[in-house]
C-alpha cells in the first residue's frame, strides 16, 4: 500500500514563500548557459543550509554541482536494503535533476503585454528558474521524510547547467555522475499536468568557420575569396539535402558572423549548426553529410574551414515503470489550483497569441476525447491529463536524454503556462516569474518528492525500473556521443 510522504508535502507547504523567492531571484538573474554563477550559487547555498553536502564545479563546469543528503536508516549510517552493486551502503539513490539557465532575447517583465526588462536581453523563456527550484524543493522535502521515518536512502540534487544549446548534463553523464542512481526524476514547466511520454531527438551542434582572402570589394574583388560566400553555399547545400534526410530529422543554423562591411570581401565567416534526428546513429550520418556540404562550399569558393563541435547528445529512453510512479504520484498530489488573478493574467496573455495557437498546440498532444474537451474549455489546466497509450513522436531535444542512458529516468510537466503559450517566448518568460508558474512549480516539487518516497519504500518498483532500463539499453554501457576530451563550449555566449 502506498504511504503518502506527509512530512515532505508539509515541508513544501511550509517553505512555499522561500521557494517562490528563490525562483523569482533566479528569474531575475536570467543567466545564459554556462554563465549561471549566481543562480547555481543560490541553489547550492540553499541546499547546504538544509544539510546537504555540496560539491561544486562538477566535471570542470563552474556552474555545475552535486548536492547529496544521506541517511543510513534507524540511526545507523551506511545501512542498506539495496541489493549489492554501486549503491550499496547508500540505500536507494534518488536523483533529482535541476536546471537554471535562461535564454537570450526573451527578456520580459511580469506583464501580459510584451515589455522587456532589458531590450534584447536574456529571460527565463523556458521556465528553468521554476525547474531548478521545484527539483530543489523535492530533494529537501524527501530528505526530511526519510529522516522523520529513519529510512535509509540517498537524495541527490544535480545542479545541471546549460540545458539550452550546450547540454551540461551530457558532460556530467560522460563523466559518470549519474551512474549509481537507482532513479533520476525531473520535470519541466508546461501547459498541462501530465507525465512525459515522448522521447527526444539526439543531436550535434557545431560552429563552422570559413576563412578566405580579404580584398577591396570594388577595387580588386578578383583577388578576394569570400568566407561569407562559403557559408551561403554551405547553407544552400544543406537546403537541398533536406529532401533526403530521415523523416523526423531537423537541421537549423544561424550565421553568427557574416563579415564586417559590404565593401570588404569577408575573410572570415561563421555559422552555428544544430543537427537532430530520432536515433543517435542517424545524427552521426547526417552530421557527416552536413560537413560534406561545408567541404563542397570551401572547394567552390577557394576557402578553408574549421569545425568546432559544441556538443553531441543522445535521444531519451522512456522508463514506463517510473512514468507510472510519477503519474500515480501526480494523482495523489493533485493539480495546481489557480486564482482569479492568475486566470485573468493568462486570459490577457492569450490575447497576444495567433487565433489558432491553442488549437494547434492541442492538436499535437495526442489527447483523449475527454481531455481534449476539457482543455478546450480551459485557459490554465487544473486537471490531470492522461498519458497517451503509445509513445509520442519526439520533437525537441534535451540533455536529460544522456541521463536516461545512465540510469532509469522519467519526467513530467505541470501547468505553469496558459494553454498555447509558445516555447522560448516572452509570454513564457512572463509566466515563469509570477504566480501561475509558482503554482505549477510547487505541485512539481510535491510530485517529485512523493514519487521519490514511493521508490525508496518500494524496492520491487525500483528493481522493475532497473530491469526495464537494462532492456532498453540492451545492457550496453552508456557511451558519450562526444569524443574524449571534448570541453563544454564556455565561450559560445561569452559576449552576451
Ligand atoms: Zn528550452
Ligand atoms: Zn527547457
Amino acid at each position: 500500500m502506498t504511504v503518502k510522504a506527509t512530512t515532505a508535502l508539509s515541508w513544501i507547504d511550509e517553505h512555499r514563500d522561500a521557494l517562490i523567492a528563490m525562483a523569482d531571484d533566479i528569474w531575475g538573474y536570467a543567466e545564459l548557459a554556462l554563465h549561471e554563477e549566481r543562480s547555481a550559487a543560490r541553489l547550492a547555498e540553499a541546499l547546504r543550509a538544509e544539510g546537504f553536502k555540496v560539491t561544486t564545479g562538477t566535471v570542470g563546469m563552474p556552474t555545475a554541482f552535486v548536492a547529496e543528503w544521506r541517511h543510513g536508516g534507524a540511526g545507523r549510517h551506511g545501512e542498506s536494503g539495496r541489493r549489492g552493486g554501486a549503491g550499496a551502503g547508500k540505500g536507494p539513490v534518488i536523483g533529482f535533476l535541476g536546471e537554471y539557465d535562461a535564454l537570450g532575447g526573451v527578456s520580459q517583465k511580469v506583464s501580459p503585454v510584451q515589455e522587456p526588462v532589458v531590450e534584447g536581453g536574456a529571460g527565463h523563456g523556458c521556465g528553468h528558474n521554476l525547474l531548478g527550484v521545484g527539483a530543489l524543493g523535492a530533494a529537501v522535502a524527501l530528505a526530511r521524510e526519510l529522516a522523520a521515518r529513519k529510512l535509509p536512502g540517498t537524495v541527490r540534487y544535480y545542479g545541471c547547467p546549460a540545458e539550452e544549446n550546450l547540454s551540461g548534463k551530457a558532460f556530467m553523464a560522460r563523466d559518470g555522475v549519474f551512474d549509481d542512481c537507482d532513479a533520476c526524476l525531473t520535470w519541466h514547466p508546461g501547459a498541462t499536468n501530465r507525465v512525459s511520454t515522448n522521447s527526444s531527438l539526439a543531436n550535434n551542434a557545431c560552429n563552422i568557420t570559413f576563412r578566405g582572402q580579404s580584398a577591396h570589394a570594388a577595387g580588386n574583388p578578383f583577388e578576394g575569396r569570400s568566407a561569407l560566400d562559403a557559408v551561403q553555399l554551405m547553407n544552400m547545400g544543406v537546403e537541398f539535402l533536406r529532401e533526403h534526410m530521415p523523416p523526423k530529422a531537423r537541421v537549423h543554423y544561424v550565421i553568427t558572423h557574416g563579415g564586417d562591411q559590404p565593401n570588404v570581401v569577408p575573410a572570415s565567416a561563421k555559422v552555428w549548426y544544430l543537427v537532430r534526428a530520432p536515433e543517435r546513429a542517424q545524427v552521426d550520418e547526417l552530421y557527416q553529410r552536413v560537413l560534406d556540404c561545408a567541404e563542397g562550399a570551401a572547394k567552390m569558393t577557394g576557402t578553408r574551414f574549421e569545425v568546432e563541435l559544441l556538443k553531441a547528445i543522445w535521444n531519451t529512453l522512456n522508463n514506463r515503470t517510473l512514468e507510472d510512479v510519477l503519474d500515480a504520484a501526480m494523482r495523489r498530489v493533485g493539480p495546481p489550483a489557480f486564482t482569479a488573478a492568475d486566470l485573468e493574467f493568462a486570459r490577457r496573455i492569450t490575447e497576444s497569441f495567433r487565433p489558432d495557437q491553442k488549437e494547434t498546440y492541442l492538436s499535437r498532444q495526442e489527447l483523449s476525447p475527454e481531455d481534449l474537451k476539457t482543455l478546450r474549455s480551459q485557459t490554465l489546466n487544473d486537471t490531470i491529463v492522461a498519458r497517451p497509450a503509445v509513445l509520442k513522436e519526439p520533437s525537441g531535444s534535451t540533455d536529460v536524454g544522456d541521463v536516461s542512458w545512465c540510469a532509469p529516468t522519467a519526467q513530467f510537466g505541470t501547468a505553469c503556462l496558459a494553454l498555447g503559450t509558445p516555447g522560448h517566448s516572452w509570454q513564457y518568460a512572463a509566466q515563469s516569474g509570477m504566480d501561475i508558474g509558482h503554482a505549477g512549480m510547487l505541485v512539481a516539487a510535491k510530485v517529485l518528492a512523493e514519487a521519490g518516497f514511493e521508490l525508496v519504500t518500494n524496492p520491487d518498483t525500483l528493481a522493475k525500473a532497473r530491469a526495464e532500463f537494462l532492456e532498453l539499453t540492451g545492457g550496453r554501457k552508456y557511451r558519450s556521443a562526444m569524443p574524449p576530451g571534448q570541453k563544454p563550449a564556455f565561450h559560445q555566449f561569452a559576449d552576451e
